[in-house]
């Protein structure tokens, strides 16, 4: 088996090589200063200029503006789902909630503790294989905000464009945060799990903006008020060093790469080379209705559980590991961020030719039974 194989994982998922040389590096011996990264004050100049650097560059690549604050927290993407509502709701308020997966349910039931939460659509009954489109919901001109994950890692869909609603918006982005451009200044507050396409699991990025920062009920936690961290840099406690600090030298390997427009192009390029794989034969089904497509997370059926349970086994013996779809919806996920590279789409795409070829493929327009997947029994 060669050195590195091509990683499918949803998440924590593939880095890119050249981050974890630097970081392997630096976790022995960190600027030359005869300790490691992980072993230094978070107060050291060196490891304040690792976050004001992380930082400064992520401002630039999101183009966001002086008046929202970066804040690095830890509890993972899921401590958010409680935290926004506990600081953005106060008694008798309500906010909207689009309901396209697990994420966005979860994030519904912890919001539904601290105020009055409204679900103007839902994509359940449908498995969720679709994201709506604007005009296909109407939000309370009550709700003080509208919340959405921009990509359903789970089920490979993702909103193609931001809602337009007039509401100060606000989103999960965990899986397709830095994949594509955006204009944040419609968001009252945008987070993200590194795990997926910034960096390790162990820290959550929040940009927020400024004026949110003063609605916190009193009788919020200190750790979990937004304001703690804001106006501490981050570093009201010991932040997640180590985790902050990849996703520095991943950003810096963004920049490199020419940006968020750059990372983009080869984005769609990679997801439009599996998609057209798929839509070329009946023998692979994309879960995700088109329109929906998420450029980061493909969702394919085979025709028959076990044909699947075959192929990601072979696929894993040929080094193309983690294709195995989530257990709420199975069959098969291949997951491409940003540091997913392109050769190894290629690969994929050649081997699911090769399997359908082996293993009584139907040609282009002969349509075989297919099974229904699991999630829709
Ligand atoms: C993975 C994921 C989460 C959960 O992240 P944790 O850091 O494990 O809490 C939340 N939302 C989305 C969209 C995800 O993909």
């Amino acid at each position: 088996m060669p050195e590195r194989i091509y990683n499918f994982s949803a998440g924590p998922s593939t880095l890119p090589e050249e981050v974890l040389s630097q970081a392997a590096k630096d976790i022995v011996n960190f600027n030359n200063r005869g300790m490691g990264l992980i072993e230094m004050s978070h107060r050291s100049k060196d490891f304040i200029a690792v976050v004001d650097e992380a930082e400064a560059n992520l401002r630039e690549l999101m183009g966001i503006p002086a008046n929202y604050k970066v804040l690095f927290l830890q509890g993972g993407a899921s401590t958010q789902f409680a935290m926004i509502p506990m600081n953005l709701l106060g008694s008798g308020k309500s906010a909207a909630y689009l309901n396209t997966g697990v994420w966005a349910k979860k994030a519904i039931k912890e919001a539904r503790l601290f105020g009055d939460i409204q679900v103007p659509y839902s994509s359940e009954e449908s498995n969720f294989d679709h994201v709506p489109k604007d005009g296909d919901y109407t939000v309370d001109p009550a709700a003080e905000y509208l919340y959405f994950v921009t990509n359903n890692t789970i089920y490979g869909t993702q909103f193609p464009a931001m809602p337009k609603s007039g509401k100060m918006l606000i989103s999960d982005m965990s899986s397709d945060i830095l994949s594509r451009e955006f204009d944040i200044t419609p968001f009252g507050l945008v987070y993200a799990g590194a795990q997926k396409n910034m960096g390790p699991a162990g820290v959550t990025v929040v940009i927020i903006r400024e004026d949110l920062l003063d609605r916190t009920p009193a009788n919020v936690p200190t750790m979990l008020r937004y304001k703690t961290h804001a106006d501490n840099g981050s570093m009201f406690n010991t932040p997640p060093c180590f985790a902050i600090y990849v996703v520095g030298l991943v950003l810096k390997w963004l920049k490199k790469l020419g940006g968020v427009a750059a990372m983009e192009k080869i984005n769609r390029e990679k997801a439009a080379i599996l998609y057209q794989a798929i839509d070329s034969t009946d023998y692979y089904r994309g879960h995700a209705k088109a329109g929906s497509r998420s450029l980061m997370n493909v969702t394919f059926n085979l025709p028959t559980p076990e044909l699947e349970a075959q192929f990601i086994k072979e696929a894993t013996a040929q080094g193309l590991d983690g294709l195995k779809g989530h257990r709420s919806i199975g069959g098969c996920r291949a997951s491409i961020y940003n540091a997913f590279p392109k050769a190894g789409v290629e690969t994929l795409v050649a081997f699911m030719k090769e399997f359908e070829k082996k293993n009584g493929g139907h040609s282009h327009g002969d349509t075989p039974p297919h099974h229904i997947p699991t999630g829709q029994r």
